[in-house]
């Protein structure tokens, strides 16, 4: 497991945070236990922990299932909208990249297909749409409020090329990038305009 996502799942433990029950496991390597990330039994160190995908594994490992938290139950209940709620999350802060839904699922440690049919399944829409539409919210308020280069607003949206973001935003939105921000603009003077008693 990759240092960042176990800092992510060991801050869950710390918190007794629920957001990875069902996604990952805690062996605690000095009881042979295994928990739910949210168990209320004493936090173990870092060192002590190994993150299972799945209770089998950990089974298989060699670790007891903890009476407290009781891995074993209700497993199956939570992870689809959890699930969702971290792919969310995961778009939120990495928007700006070149985020793919294979990268996506590396990042939640599940399969492409898997994540796009259980995202499908809570959202309505499917993780690459909904990728977009953060991207495109993002990319209309920098043309609106900020005076950044056209660009500079496609790189900060994870699309490279200004000319492959302004046919990226054309097809989306139906005006050029430039055509956006002049509209906007154009808008703002307008209402200006009318707000200024008129010259004699
Ligand atoms: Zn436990």
């Amino acid at each position: 497991m990759e240092q960042e996502l176990f800092d992510l799942v060991y801050r869950a433990v710390v918190n007794r945070d629920a957001a990875y029950d069902g996604l990952y496991y805690t062996g605690v390597r000095t009881t042979g236990i295994v928990c739910r990330p949210s168990c209320r039994a004493r936090t173990p160190k870092p060192d002590n922990v190994t993150f299972y995908p799945s209770l089998e594994e950990a089974l298989q490992a060699g670790f007891r299932p903890c009476k407290r938290c009781r891995p074993e139950e209700g497993g199956t209940l939570r992870p689809d909208a959890v699930l969702a709620a971290q792919a969310d999350a995961v778009i939120a802060a990495e928007y700006g990249r070149r985020l793919t839904l294979p990268e996506l699922a590396k990042r939640l440690k599940i399969s492409p297909s898997h994540l796009h049919r259980v995202y499908k399944a809570v959202t309505g829409v499917t993780p690459a749409a909904a990728l977009e539409q953060v991207r495109l919210a993002r990319a209309r308020e920098l043309l609106r409020d900020s005076g950044r280069p056209v660009s500079e607003i496609g790189r900060a949206v994870g699309l490279r090329g200004a000319s492959h973001f302004a046919a990226w935003f054309q097809r989306h939105e139906g005006v050029s990038p430039t055509a956006y921000r002049e509209q906007h603009q154009g808008g703002i003077a307008d209402e200006r305009e009318c707000n200024v008693p008129a010259h004699p």
